[in-house]
């Protein structure tokens, strides 16, 4: 058994808190698009309407909330509220998203993880589907980029996931085999990489928008990366 030297960390959903982040944007988001007609008591009817649940926060990840533009989500909202021209929410819709983005919640103390995870020997990475500039951006804003050894988004030039790419990416910067990478992630897709490109442990965490269900293709399931570090004891893998 290989021992495992390099982490590899998908971004939204492991380092940050998809529904911290993107729960409070999507209701702060669709409360001001409302009160723009006159009618706040509508944010949840487009929340809903979004594929957003407000009561019990569940958001439908094939919803146009998961995976629209900000223009179809302005489209959509308009439609609703019977604004004439959609032009002027989607000023709001897109400035009001870009305005949480900046604000991340991450899971844990980020930069005391990295810090220990440091300490031990592990080498740190991100690979995400966003891309590489805003990542940055946003690591930046977490006070963990200089304590990666490798960040690479879906526009780096290595394929976005399930593909392997960013992950063998990591391993020709790092020297290290994938046998020796733990992929962790909140997505199928982080699972996927992780199978495809051969990592030696493929660990899913419940702070995104994926239920344990969905990741059975995981060595590990474990709650947030908060828990990592006792995982990583449990299976007497530290380098
Ligand atoms: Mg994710």
């Amino acid at each position: 058994m290989t021992t495992i030297r390099g982490l590899l960390f998908d971004k939204d959903g492991t380092l940050i808190d998809f529904f911290a982040t993107w729960g409070a944007a999507y209701q702060a988001v669709a409360t001001e698009v409302a009160a723009l007609t006159g009618d706040p008591g509508k944010a949840d009817e487009l929340l809903r309407l979004g594929g957003y649940d407000p009561a019990t926060c569940v958001l439908d990840p094939a919803s146009p909330l998961a995976c629209g533009t900000n223009d179809e989500i302005a489209v959509l909202w308009g439609g609703h509220l019977g604004v004439e021209s959609h032009l002027d929410l989607r000023h709001w819709v897109s400035g009001g998203f870009e305005r949480f983005g900046m604000k991340p919640v991450p899971v844990t103390d980020l930069p005391a993880l990295f810090r220990r995870l440091r300490a031990r020997g592990y080498t740190l990475g991100v690979a995400t589907n966003d891309h590489e500039e805003p990542t940055r951006a946003t690591l930046g804003a977490l006070g963990v980029d200089g304590l990666l050894d490798f960040i690479a988004g879906a526009d780096s030039g290595h394929g976005g996931k399930p593909g392997p790419g960013m992950l063998h990416a990591f391993c020709r910067a790092t020297g290290l085999t994938p046998a020796a990478i733990a992929m962790i992630g909140d997505t199928v897709a982080d699972m996927a990489m992780a199978r495809a490109g051969a990592a030696g442990l493929a660990v899913g965490v419940l702070t995104g928008a994926a239920p344990r269900e969905a990741l059975g293709m995981a060595d590990h399931v474990i709650d947030s990366i908060a828990g990592l570090e006792a995982l990583i004891d449990g299976l007497g893998r530290a380098p």
